[in-house]
């Protein structure tokens, strides 16, 4: 170990204790998103601890059209030079499976609740990586920016959206990196996302005089089907980035994942709908994409003489930085030098807030503890020494950029 990382893990080390405290604070504020409730509290806890830590802290107040409970950014910050890197993290949650899960549980060497992995865990070692490089003077005259958000579980864009909108992301940054769970590989790119709403409107009949109705189920099954095949094309449509194991490699189209319409069984529907909710390779133009599903969607609707409504519900940008950059390489120094093994690069089968930071020209990176796969579920857990590992490469990553 080099002089350096040991400098580090001995800072964090007599930290344990307290780190784990604080993740089960964080995982006790039930910031569950939907809804979006609790946000303002949580908030508020984050901007003291960081305080705590030594760190710099405001909240950045969102006002506008929302239907969050108290939303902020946290904004915090180490050092206070030119050369900057963002640490940046969301502190909403998905909802919980039991209340149980609002409880930290400690077992095994696992945290467990809702939050350890996705992304309360992340929290904790970005703030503490960050104190760490600070305390121990690794960042020279650079600085840490660290944004968290309340929102991404609902796509980001009151917090990050925020960011943007009023220029609080620095360009000229050298890197970002959030804590999302990566289990142990670094993710350089991640899927863009369009979802749909389909609407149909027909004429209600009774049954018993149906022929005088107009079905809109019918018309729907009639437009889902050119759907269901251009989704089936999508996913034989390969990215050139790395994927997880297993993971597949087109892009992903669920088409029908809600769906719904009429009034009763024995009533021709006048009303349906359906969504369509698609991941799209970095390498796909989502625009193209989105006029093609529309023109898809237009025509077979024409084909029936059906009255169709689309609703763009999401349209967010896919992010890929190169596996090869500068900045990653040294991540993956950084990993290495912490948990003894190399990290392979990987795309992120979903959406990533690294496309705020992607879109301004800013190398973005997830690493963080913790596994997609339980994440979002009622088991959702972050091993205990990898919250502390993860807080040593933030600090080491700190240091080899700003220095
Ligand atoms: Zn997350």
């Amino acid at each position: 170990m080099s002089r350096r990382s040991d400098l580090v893990a001995a800072w964090l080390e007599p930290r344990a204790e307290e780190m784990v405290r604080f993740l089960a604070r964080l995982v006790a504020e039930p910031t569950e998103n939907p809804p979006g409730a609790g946000l303002g509290h949580c908030a508020g806890l984050l901007a003291a601890e960081m305080r705590r830590l030594g760190l710099e802290a405001e909240l950045v107040e969102i006002t506008g059209p929302h239907s969050l409970e108290g939303p902020a950014i946290v904004r915090g910050s180490a050092g206070d030079g030119q050369k900057l890197l963002y640490f940046h993290g969301h502190y909403d949650v998905v909802p919980v499976q039991d209340r149980g899960q609002f409880t930290l549980r400690r077992e095994g060497g696992r945290l467990i609740g809702r939050g350890t992995a996705d992304m309360k865990g992340g929290i904790v070692s970005m703030l503490y990586g960050a104190a760490a490089a600070q305390e121990l003077g690794l960042i020279g005259d650079g600085r840490i920016v660290i944004h968290l958000v309340p929102d991404e579980e609902t796509g980001s864009v009151v917090g990050a959206g925020h960011l943007r909108e009023h220029h609080l992301i620095d360009p000229s940054a050298v890197a970002m990196v959030t804590g999302e769970p990566s289990g142990t590989g670094i993710w350089n790119a991640s899927r863009g996302a369009i979802s749909l709403r389909v609407g149909f409107e027909g004429q209600e009949a009774h049954v018993g005089q149906a022929s005088f109705g107009t079905n809109a189920f019918a018309h729907m099954v009639h437009v889902a089907r050119p759907l269901l095949a251009y989704a089936e094309e999508m996913a034989r449509r390969p990215t050139r980035h790395t994927t997880a194991p297993g993971d597949p490699a087109g892009s992903m189209i669920v088409v029908g994942g809600m769906c719904g319409g009429g009034s009763n069984f024995n009533v021709v529907p006048a009303d349906a709908w359906f969504t369509v909710d698609g991941r799209f390779n970095p390498e796909e133009d989502l625009h193209s994409e989105l006029e093609r599903m529309q023109t898809l969607i237009r025509d077979a609707a024409a084909e029936v003489g059906a009255k169709v409504t689309i609703e763009v519900t999401q349209l967010q940008p896919p992010a890929g930085t190169r596996a090869d950059h500068p900045a990653g390489a040294t991540l993956a120094r950084c990993v290495e030098e912490v948990r003894g093994e190399s990290a392979r690069f990987e795309m992120c089968g979903g959406i990533l807030e690294n496309r705020w930071y992607d879109q301004l020209g800013i190398p973005a990176f997830a690493y963080g503890a913790g596994r997609l796969d339980v994440s979002h579920g009622p088991h959702e857990y972050v091993d205990e020494q990898e919250l502390f590992r993860t807080a040593a490469v933030y600090a080491l990553y700190a240091a080899d950029l700003l220095v």
